[in-house]
């Protein structure tokens, strides 16, 4: 019953020009059958969003796009910050939220991520909320409770309302862009807790609608046995999803 999610993380890659070239690729590669059984998205630098949302909007492709980011404050003097009106306005169905990169390289603790995560549900934005354990963590076995423990801080205070909508993406850091793919039964086992807390902070229900992704190192090698997982509704992908013919095939994980 939930439709899997495969998103295209570009991180720090393509510029608007590449981005047109690249998104006209994946459109022309995928058929209605494919966003039939899955929904498709890009995840795009601020730079990009306006090209890849003229070509979505003006060739009216299935594809959805949003960015890696948004502003927990919606106007002022914040040098540097891009909004969520900016990202509405752009008719942003998602924006990543509290990715790794950002904890490690820009010091986004809970209290921003919250704030974050409440400024994309004001701005009709879905977030993607992203949580995972350092290597640290994991070799301490204590990966559950750190995760489980970044999802309380992200969602304080957000309602069922809200919340039902939300995407979250397990991301250990150890398998981002490593090439270390975690296994499938590591992988459900942090995603299953994510839904087990999600029922206890909310309801069965809304824990049974939310979509759990898993992302760090997803090839279309290993897509399919993630996604033979219950509790692993799609995947966020890095690297991969540069290559738009790699990105395809993951989103084809079932041929
Ligand atoms: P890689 O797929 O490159 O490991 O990146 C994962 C990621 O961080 C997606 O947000």
């Amino acid at each position: 019953e939930r439709l899997p999610l495969m998103a295209g993380n570009w991180k720090m890659n393509l510029d608007h020009l590449e981005a047109i070239r690249h998104t006209q690729k994946l459109a022309f590669t995928l058929a209605d059958k494919d966003y039939a059984a899955v929904e498709v998205a890009v995840l795009v630098p601020f730079t990009d969003l306006r090209s890849v949302q003229t070509l979505v909007d003006g060739d009216k492709l299935k594809i959805k796009y949003g960015s890696q980011d948004i502003s927990q404050h919606d106007g002022g003097a914040y040098t540097g910050e891009v909004s969520g009106p900016m990202l509405s306005k752009l008719n942003c169905a998602y924006a990543v939220i509290g990715h790794s990169e950002r904890r490690q390289y820009h010091g986004e603790n809970e209290e921003i991520v919250n704030a974050k995560v409440k400024a994309a549900y004001r701005n009709g934005i879905t977030p993607i909320l992203c949580i995972g354990e350092p290597l640290d963590i994991r070799k301490a076995g204590t990966h559950v409770e750190y995760t489980l423990g970044q999802l309380d801080g992200a969602l304080d205070g957000v309602p069922a309302s809200d919340a039902e909508t939300i995407v979250v993406a397990y991301e250990p850091v150890w398998a981002i862009g490593t090439g270390e793919v975690a296994t499938p039964e590591d992988a459900q086992e942090v995603c299953g807790a994510i839904r087990a807390r999600l029922a206890e902070l909310y309801t069965p229900e809304l824990a049974g609608k939310v979509r759990v992704l898993y992302g760090g190192s997803v090839k279309s090698s290993s897509a399919a046995g993630l996604m033979a997982k219950p509790d692993i509704d799609g995947g966020l992908i890095g690297g991969a999803s540069l290559d738009a013919d790699e990105f395809v095939k993951i989103v084809r994980y079932r041929d």
